[in-house]
């Protein structure tokens, strides 16, 4: 039987293990990750798996990250509290539960709707509601709300979309997988200048495909 305590006990180990063992040292990460009830974002029989070192199937072909890379990328997304991110690929809405514990707003968008209201129904459910979430084709950004600090593609891209670097503030950072399936490069994009962007190469790194306009055509 598993129960809330064995959970939390879980947790706490993948931090000490995963996170902080492979050096993600960001304080506001390591509160975040500690923090949300990872177990909650993937379907019962997964449950026990939720704090293990892999992806998880959330329906729809999709999956939660592995827990490093939702707090490798978020440190690599250099939040000191109070910004608005976007996140592309809201999935099960673990990362953006993740990101809202330290930014002030978070905008999330998800290509399956199915996807966006299960997330929906989770984040509420844990009283977290100050997430906007909208079902469209993310690889257009979005346009109303920008521009942002912060921006993170959760899927894998052909190449940088280029409304992510419009999108983005001066001195805003962009985290992206990008590459061919099964040989990504996370890369981070920050804006240094109206006109000028600096582009570091992270991780190598394995996410399913940005499917959308500006992405891949299909899966
Ligand atoms: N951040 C998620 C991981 C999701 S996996 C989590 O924490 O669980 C990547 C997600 O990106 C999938 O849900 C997929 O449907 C979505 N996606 C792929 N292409 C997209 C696009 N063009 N716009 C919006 N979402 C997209």
């Amino acid at each position: 039987m598993t129960n809330m305590l064995d959970f939390s006990i879980a947790r706490r180990q993948m931090v000490e293990r995963q996170i902080k063992g492979r050096g993600v040292s960001d304080p506001l990460v390591i509160k975040a990750m500690q923090r949300i009830p990872r177990h909650l974002f993937v379907e019962e029989a997964l449950q026990s798996q939720a704090y293990s070192d892999f992806p998880l199937p959330i329906g729809e072909k999709q999956t939660i990250s592995q827990p490093f890379m939702v707090a490798f990328m978020t440190q690599a997304l250099a939040l000191k509290g109070g910004e608005r991110v976007l996140e592309i690929g809201t999935g099960s809405g673990y990362q953006a539960a993740v990101l809202d514990q330290i930014a002030s707003r978070v905008y999330s968008v998800e290509r399956f709707a199915s996807l966006a209201r299960r997330a929906r129904r989770i984040l509420d459910g844990i009283g977290q509601n100050n997430i906007n979430i909208k079902v469209t084709d993310g690889t257009f950004g979005w346009e109303e709300e920008a521009p942002f600090d912060a921006i993170i593609v959760t899927a894998g891209a052909p190449s940088i979309p280029t409304r992510y670097l419009d999108q983005l503030v001066v001195g805003g950072r962009l985290v992206i997988p990008v590459g061919e399936f099964g040989s990504q490069i996370l890369k981070r994009v920050t804006r240094t200048a109206a006109k000028e962007y600096h582009e570091e190469n992270l991780l190598d790194c394995r996410f399913v495909p940005l499917v959308g306009k500006f992405g891949w055509e299909k899966e």
